[in-house]
């Protein structure tokens, strides 16, 4: 990670030093209250809890120094995207999106931007090397892609949507602030499932985007006012708690991610591994301008659906779930959810456990 964001990652931890008065709680309080003392309306921070809150405020200015931009939180990862998407199109626009990308985004441009009149274009997440994005009003891009952990080339794709007159979105769920920067690299918003990582503990739903152009980030503040997608307190508070230990757990996951890839690659049960970390993987290079570290998430191919299933059931440190990012290592057969990936294949998130306890179970279970 450069200086630049240690930096920051830093000055998030003290966030709220600056600002304390003597006998002030250290730990921020969760504030509940959905109204405010309010003798008359100019200049108060804070009007009513659908506008705003304090405890949104706080996890807002920590993500909004990880970004090094302007941040407003959503209930979810998909309220930060649809809120980005509705921010950015209106009928009559073409939204280019990864085929391959999180699922549920592409079933809310289907069933919901669709029928307002949005022209919903799809393509596989490496054809957006290629691809040509006249006409396009956004440039939607997911990297690594989800689950087949393929890349993009953040720079030159927002170079050429840019060229083509169009807006930038990039879902950066998979790799947080701290490990991809695509505002810096051209994106005009970020959007992120702030469920995974950032909160890391697999009990809080949240999500935000994160801009620099303060007119589009007025718009999807408005979004979230209007349409009142907003979050709870107390979710905001697990999140603002999460970031904290954030940069932490990604250190080992990563660390442990790298570890356990190099010795599935060697492992005569495992047919094919994907992981950007691994020198022969097809994603290596780009990943290794593009990112800090290769993350956390590794896809494994076993023989068939049932060596796959098999290997989760006799793992003791494996939690079988469909998420990702949490402190507990975790592990699905995609397949499942119909994903175009092959029978075997698993989608791996490691955790924080201690790196050779957890290969241990893992080489036990593969046998
Ligand atoms: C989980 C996820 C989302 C959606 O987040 P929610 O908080 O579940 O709404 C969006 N994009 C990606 C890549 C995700 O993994």
């Amino acid at each position: 990670m450069t200086e630049g964001i240690d930096r920051r990652i830093a000055e998030m931890l003290h966030h709220r030093n600056a600002g304390l008065t003597k006998g002030d709680p250290v730990a921020l309080p969760m504030v509940t209250s959905t109204s405010y003392h309010l003798p008359d309306v100019q200049g108060a921070p804070f009007i009513y809890a659908r506008n705003g809150t304090p405890t949104w405020a706080a996890v807002e200015a920590q993500l909004a120094l990880l970004e090094a931009a302007e941040v407003v939180g959503f209930p979810s990862g998909m309220g930060a995207i649809s809120a980005a998407l509705m921010a950015t199109l209106k009928a009559g626009d073409r939204v280019i999106l990864p085929a391959d990308g999180y699922y549920v985004t592409r079933v809310f441009a289907r069933e919901f931007l669709a029928g307002l009149g949005v022209q919903v274009t799809e393509i596989a997440t490496l054809d957006y090397a290629a691809a040509d994005f006249a006409g396009a009003a956004v440039v939607y891009l997911e990297t690594p892609s989800n689950p087949g952990l393929d890349l993009i080339d953040i720079a030159d794709v927002a170079a050429r949507a840019h060229a083509a007159g169009a807006r930038v979105i990039a879902d950066n769920t998979t790799m947080t602030p701290l490990l991809q920067r695509p505002l810096d690299l051209g994106a005009d918003l970020v959007v992120a499932a702030d469920t995974k990582a950032p909160g890391g503990h697999s009990d809080a739903l949240f999500g935000h985007v994160a801009g620099r152009d303060a007119a589009l980030m007025a718009r999807v503040r408005d979004w979230r006012r209007l349409s009142g997608s907003v979050p709870g307190a107390m979710e905001a508070w697990l999140i603002h708690r999460g970031l904290e230990t954030l940069e932490v757990r990604l250190s080992r996951m990563c660390a442990s991610a790298a570890v356990i890839a190099a010795r599935l690659a060697e492992h005569p049960a495992v047919q094919a591994i994907r992981f950007p970390g691994l020198a022969n993987d097809p994603s290596h290079e780009l990943a290794r301008r593009q990112m800090a570290d290769f993350g956390f998430l590794i896809g494994m191919t076993l023989k068939d659906a049932t060596a796959a299933e098999a290997f989760l059931a006799r793992a003791d440190f494996m939690v079988r779930a469909t998420s990702f990012g949490a402190t507990h290592t975790s592990g699905e057969r995609r397949a499942r959810w119909g994903d175009a990936v092959p029978e075997g294949f698993l989608r791996l998130s490691i955790g924080v456990e201690p790196v050779e306890a957890l290969w241990a179970d893992m080489a036990a279970a593969l046998g």
